[in-house]
């Protein structure tokens, strides 16, 4: 038997939310310039929908990592496979993330560009898994939390798979 998916969190729940956090991240940034960054590619149409619904003056920069590999399981090493074009030395930083599992990505996020001294980080994802946490981050803002299960869909893949799906969902029957 092949993988079957069933809905996590349907396109209509993602699309409340996140006009909800666009709401709270306009009022934090509404007066400051924000450099938004995406954290390819699992982010990027959460990413393309956020932004969307913040009302600022705002520059958007794209980044990529790994750990992953080809499967469900973490290989427990971050890389920077791309990294964003402009400095961020004095401005106001918005890490958007897809998921936090471990937080080891975005613990490894946040001491690179704390390094680069940017004036503030926040740092956003759409889902948490606070079952799975192994590593401290700092995180402002959390669309959802969800349970310690693999899912897919709204950028998010299972070997590249999936991703164009409009809703979250759950990857059950994996061999
Ligand atoms: P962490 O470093 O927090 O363990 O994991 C972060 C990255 O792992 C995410 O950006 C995402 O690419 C991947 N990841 C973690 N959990 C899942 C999941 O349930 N589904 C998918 N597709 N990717 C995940």
């Amino acid at each position: 038997m092949g993988p079957s998916l069933s809905t996590v969190i349907s396109e209509k729940d993602l699309h409340k939310r996140i006009k909800e956090m666009g709401d709270v991240l306009t009022d934090k940034f509404k007066s400051a310039p924000v450099v938004a960054i995406c954290v390819l590619k699992g982010s990027f149409i959460f990413f393309s929908d956020l932004i969307r619904q913040i009302e600022c003056d705002m520059t958007c920069e794209f980044l990529s990592t790994s750990s992953y590999g080809n499967n469900a399981h973490s290989s427990g090493e971050v890389k920077l496979t791309m990294d964003i074009s402009s400095s961020v030395q004095g401005r106001h930083v918005l890490l958007v993330e897809d998921i936090i599992d471990t937080g080891l990505t975005m613990s490894y996020l946040q001491k690179m560009f704390e390094i680069r001294k940017p004036k503030t980080i926040t740092t956003v994802t759409l889902l948490h898994k606070p079952d799975a946490k192994k590593v401290d981050c700092k995180i402002d803002l959390v669309g959802f939390k969800i349970p310690n299960e693999f899912v897919v869909g709204y950028g998010l893949d299972y070997q590249n798979q999936y991703r164009h799906l409009p809703y979250i969902a759950r990857l059950e029957n994996l061999n």
